[in-house]
């Protein structure tokens, strides 16, 4: 009997036991190509020579050393090659062990830096609907998914959302994508004075929406428009890349793509590529000098930040992106994957769209292509989805709709970068076929 906890009780899960480029090796010796990366994670495939020795090497020189009384060198080496790469004006890096943690530091930097400038009403914090920002109980509230908040209330107060912004679903026929781009950023403008413009103090989204509603990037203009409200109530932007970042829509990070400069940036799963769990939050000089010049420390801190074996592994993998040159391969295999992806669904009965950028691919499934009716949630189509993926030997991320009935079901694709462009073709196969 296994003693382990896992998070699917009643499931029964194969053993994974070995990896080798973009496949999964289970104990059965059954070869699963990784089409995810697990959660958009494994970006450099599953045994990447560089990231492993570089692993070994740091729990050889030195495994841990407490960031309260020293830094180490991979810490350093790994910031200085995100801050040389990072959106204009952030300039510092605080280190974490994964997503959650990313987003609960930014969160908790933004109310800190709002009280060392003498504003401490503003507290409030806005995200959007059918948004996730992970589970701890701050990213749980940031997080736009009632039904995920509710069993768990009360959480953090002071936390309101608006729509995201999801052309696809939620254009009128009367607008053009501006206005509609225009109309949803400026619900912002709306909760801000809602609120009262005193009492906000940032505002949080994805770039392009990872899990919750399956890659799916904002109109042209949407995120001026946001930056433009931000800077005019000085409410601070942080944008979550934890799932879209660090490369994965052929963009090191994803709002250098989208034309959007934050305040804040998180990032995490492709950072350590599945090798070392480490995120990282960014942030501008101007909120780390408010802090530096005012109690002189940050509030917050997890025993494993800036953790040298993790630092290591992030440095190893953000090396080989870079001296690859992985940004353009990313683009080209993502352009091969969504035309294969094409070809094969989008004259499906139950697919409704394909969209995405990059290697960051969503695939709708609806009742019907004509009417793009979700299905029934109860029927628990992306458990089915998910097991009849890997009975084909694939990964992929199968998510349920947003259960107010408004947006179903979608599968998430996020392949390691090193695919060949033939996978392209054995991805949109194997997925239809599983279908
Ligand atoms: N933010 C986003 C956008 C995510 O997609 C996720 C994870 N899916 C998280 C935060 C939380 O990350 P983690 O699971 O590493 O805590």
């Amino acid at each position: 009997m296994s003693h382990v906890f896992p998070r699917h009780c009643r499931a029964e899960l194969p053993s994974a036991v070995a990896g080798d480029g973009c496949y999964l090796i289970d104990a059965q010796g059954k070869r699963y190509f990784d089409a995810s990366g697990g959660a958009a994670v494994s970006c450099l495939g599953h045994s990447n020579a560089r990231v492993r020795q570089a692993v070994k090497d740091q729990v050889d020189q030195l495994a841990f050393a407490h960031t309260g009384f020293f830094t180490s060198e991979p810490a350093e080496q790994l910031a200085d090659l995100l801050i040389a790469q990072a959106p204009e004006g952030i300039d510092r890096v605080y280190f974490v062990s994964g997503g959650s943690e990313a987003v609960e530091s930014a969160i908790k930097l933004a109310r800190q830096y709002y009280l060392e400038i003498g504003q401490p009403e503003r507290r409030n914090l806005i995200a959007r609907r059918q948004s996730y920002h992970g589970n701890t109980l701050g990213a749980l509230a940031a997080g736009g998914n009632a039904w995920r908040r509710k069993q768990f209330d009360p959480l953090l107060i002071g936390v309101s959302h608006i729509a995201p912004c999801f052309e696809y679903a939620e254009r009128q026929e009367t607008e053009t994508p501006a206005e509609y781009g225009r109309r949803v950023a400026d619900e912002l403008e709306a909760e801000i004075l809602r609120l009262g413009p005193e009492t906000v103090m940032a505002f949080i989204a994805e770039p392009v929406v990872g899990a919750t509603l399956g890659a799916v990037p904002a109109v042209e203009g949407y995120f001026a428009r946001i930056r433009e409200i931000c800077d005019t109530y000085g409410v601070l932007l942080i944008l979550d890349e934890v799932m879209c970042g660090m490369g994965r829509t052929g963009h090191l990070f994803a709002c250098n793509g989208e034309g959007v400069r934050p305040d804040i940036v998180t990032i995490a799963k492709g950072l350590g590529a599945g090798y070392q769990p480490i995120g990282a939050m960014l942030c501008s000089a101007q909120i780390y000098q408010a802090i530096a010049e005012g109690t002189g420390f940050f509030q917050h801190g997890h025993t494993y930040i800036g953790h040298p074996v993790a630092t290591a592994a992030g440095h190893a993998v953000l090396s080989e992106m870079l001296e690859r040159d992985l940004m353009p391969q990313v683009q080209e295999r993502g352009t091969q994957l969504d035309a294969a992806l094409r070809d094969r669904l989008s004259q499906h009965a139950h697919v409704g769209d394909i969209r995405g950028r990059g290697l960051f691919r969503g695939v709708e499934l609806v009742q019907d292509r004509d009417s793009k009716m979700p299905f029934d949630p109860a029927l628990g189509l992306a458990g089915k989805l998910k097991a009849a993926a890997m009975a084909q030997g694939l990964i992929c991320y199968p998510m349920p709709g947003t259960r107010d009935g408004r947006h179903g079901d979608h599968v998430l694709l996020a392949p390691p970068f090193v695919m060949e462009e033939s996978d392209a073709d054995l991805i949109a196969d194997r997925l239809s076929a599983a279908i």
